[in-house]
């Protein structure tokens, strides 16, 4: 390539660069996405012109149909996708072509392992936009011009480190992304094939594509390649599931296959039309503090904006898809849709369809349902306590893990095998299921076969803070307040008797010795195998919720907690039996707080004073061989 001496130099982002050797490496074999991936940017970009047009007509000035361009020149070996949408600057190209410029991508990139066989996989999940066309050619030029601008600009590049950017003359606004096809991907310079890519992957989209082959130096007449109109308003008989496929990974710059497709038009008090998916794997950004849907809306066919948050609750922001409202103004702002009522209309409405479709994937395809849920269920779950009316409705949704084998359970089926004389719905709740599982809470319920949620995402106690019940029974924490195990009968097996002699003896002598360290000591029945628990006081926060606003600083007050004993184990009868010989008190003040520093670290935590539990353990174990 010729530089001017106008062209700069620029190097590449770091990430960039990583990314680009493996598109020019070609370890992803499904080479043919670039052109998805070019005309899904020249599709965007006539969306963008579009929506600025709204308020700046002059923009569409001379060249109104937008329209995407295939040119494929065999003997210069070039295919050049161009459209007539909102084109770049200079400051553009530099900014989106040199850097990566969406969130999803650069959490990809920060995953890439330079190991090529995981990172292909990541790749046919998160794709890789504009730098796809490296794939297929050695060199790219980008010549753009910005639509109210006079002056084009040119991007070169062989994706080896850096690019030039000079100034370039083009006859009107929008861009040429030119493909030099590199040597063995000749494919790509076959109009067969061309073709059948465009059917496969961008049928759906909602401008003209043409194909014009040059030959002999002349370009024939230019050939419609889709169909053009927007999927959505296409009736659903008449879209296959591969159109649907391809619609998603477009409007949702996805590379998996949705879960769950929901598409109907509204007709009535609010006329809209939703085609909405539930995406088959997690986006990387799902747990995003800013929480931002990303479904697209459009006002009668025209892209308004894919910030959304108005017309998506947060706890359904892993959709994507598109909305298109035949009811708003076309001059609606990005800004207005925040306070307008027939946003705020549409949200309720297409909040209660999209519950509803899940609903019915609940009961059609449970096992369906059940990968929505352990990929979506922690963020639907802030439905909970964001979406007072739709409570009930998320609540027969939700599904759990529970000590009743290894797989999900609804609230139904739990009541179902409640034991006689349960009233309430028990849960545990850690930091993760493993945790959960080994908490020695659940011994008590375990021998006595009552069932426990085990309940491991931050959330969950968010939303158990505020959701008290479940079709009038509570939720109760296993380790918080009296268990009321007692009730629930004797445990299944055989079991040590309770040591009687010394207990109360016992449970004094501790008070004494752990002194503030607890709220209070006293025996339980929630133990087995463990000779000690901690638990919160009926009135306080659960432990797990300490544990985590600990973790954030958040945190105001700890409350104390209660030690309980497990009068059947044979360390508290022996303690038991010693608390009633003389000299207790001293004898047992260094056995108290072990007892505290083990039920700790059952709990996960660090003993108060390791030191101090290291040397006490020491002393002891001295003592029992001596
Ligand atoms: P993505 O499209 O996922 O944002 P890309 O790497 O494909 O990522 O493109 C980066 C950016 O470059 C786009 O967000 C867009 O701003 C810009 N861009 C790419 N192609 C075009 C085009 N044909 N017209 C205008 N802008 C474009």
């Amino acid at each position: 390539m010729s530089t001017t001496e106008a062209a700069e130099r620029h190097e590449f982002q770091a990430e960039v660069s990583r990314l680009l050797a493996m598109m020019v490496r070609s370890v992803y074999s499904e080479t043919e996405i670039f052109l998805r991936e070019l005309v899904s940017n020249a599709s965007d970009a006539c969306d963008r012109l579009r929506y600025q047009a709204l308020t700046d007509p002059a923009l569409l000035a001379g060249d109104p149909e937008l329209a995407i361009t295939l040119r494929l020149d065999a003997a210069a070996r070039t295919l050049t996708v161009s459209d007539n949408g909102i084109g770049m600057n200079r400051d553009d190209l530099i900014a989106n072509l040199g850097t990566i410029a969406r969130s999803g991508t650069a959490a990809f990139v920060e995953q890439l392992s330079g190991d090529s066989r995981k990172d292909v996989s990541l790749i046919g999940q998160f794709g890789v936009g504009f730098y796809s066309a490296f794939m297929v050619a050695d060199r790219v030029e980008v010549i753009s011009r910005r639509a109210g601008e006079e002056q084009a600009w040119k991007w070169s590049s062989d994706g080896q480190g850096a690019y030039t950017v000079e100034p370039a003359e083009r006859a009107g606004r929008g861009t040429d992304i030119v493909l030099h096809v590199r040597e063995g991907e000749d494919e790509y310079l076959d109009a067969h094939r061309l073709r059948h890519i465009v059917a496969t992957y961008s049928d759906h989209i909602a401008f003209p594509i043409r194909l014009v082959e040059v030959k002999d130096g002349a370009a024939a007449e230019p050939e419609a390649v889709n169909r053009g109109s927007a999927l959505w308003t296409r009736p659903k008989a008449e879209i296959g599931e591969e159109q649907y496929t391809a619609f998603y990974r477009h409007a949702g710059h996805a590379f998996d296959a949705p879960a769950l497709t929901l598409h109907y038009r509204a007709e009535g008090t609010i006329d809209y039309t939703a085609l909405l998916f539930v995406p088959g794997e997690r986006p990387l950004d799902l747990f995003d503090p800013a929480r931002k849907p990303r479904v697209k809306l459009y006002v009668k066919r025209v892209f308004i904006t894919d910030d959304t948050e108005a017309l998506i609750p947060g706890y359904l922001r892993f959709l994507r898809g598109v909305v298109d409202s035949e009811d708003l103004p076309l001059n609606v702002s990005r800004e207005m849709l925040q306070n307008n009522p027939v946003v705020g209309r549409m949200r309720r409405a297409i909040t209660g369809r999209v519950v509803s479709a899940l609903e019915a994937k609940a009961k059609d395809d449970p096992e369906g349902f059940e990968t929505i849920w352990g990929n979506f269920g922690a963020v639907i779950k802030e439905g909970l306590y964001e979406d007072g009316e739709r409570r009930g409705a998320l609540l027969k949704l939700a599904r759990f893990r529970s000590t009743h084998g290894d797989g999900w359970t609804g609230l139904a089926d739990y009541a179902a095998r409640m034991k006689e004389g349960q009233e309430a719905i028990y849960y545990v709740s850690a930091a993760d299921p493993e945790a959960a599982r080994r908490s020695p809470h659940l011994e008590g319920f375990a021998a006595r076969g009552v069932e426990v949620l085990l309940l491991t995402d931050p959330v969950d106690d968010f939303w158990l803070s505020m959701v008290r019940e479940h079709d009038g029974k509570p939720f109760r924490s296993v380790t918080r307040g009296g268990a009321d195990l007692s009730r629930l009968g004797a445990p299944e097996g055989k079991a040590e008797a309770p040591a009687e002699v010394g207990l109360a003896t016992l449970t004094a002598a501790l008070k004494e010795a752990l002194g503030e360290a607890v709220k209070d000591v006293r025996a339980t029945d929630r133990l087995t195998d463990s000779a000690v628990c901690l638990v919160a006081d009926e009135g306080d926060m659960d432990l797990n919720l300490q544990r985590l606003l600990k973790q954030h600083n958040q945190l105001r007050f700890e409350a104390a907690r209660i030690l309980e004993i497990n009068p059947r184990h044979k360390l508290i009868a022996a303690l038991a039996a010693r608390a009633e010989q003389p000299g207790a008190i001293e004898a047992l003040r260094d056995p108290a707080l072990l007892l505290l520093d083990q039920a700790r670290i059952l709990e996960g935590e660090l003993p108060a004073d390791p030191a101090a539990f290291a040397r006490r353990l020491s002393e002891l174990m001295a003592k029992g061989l001596a």
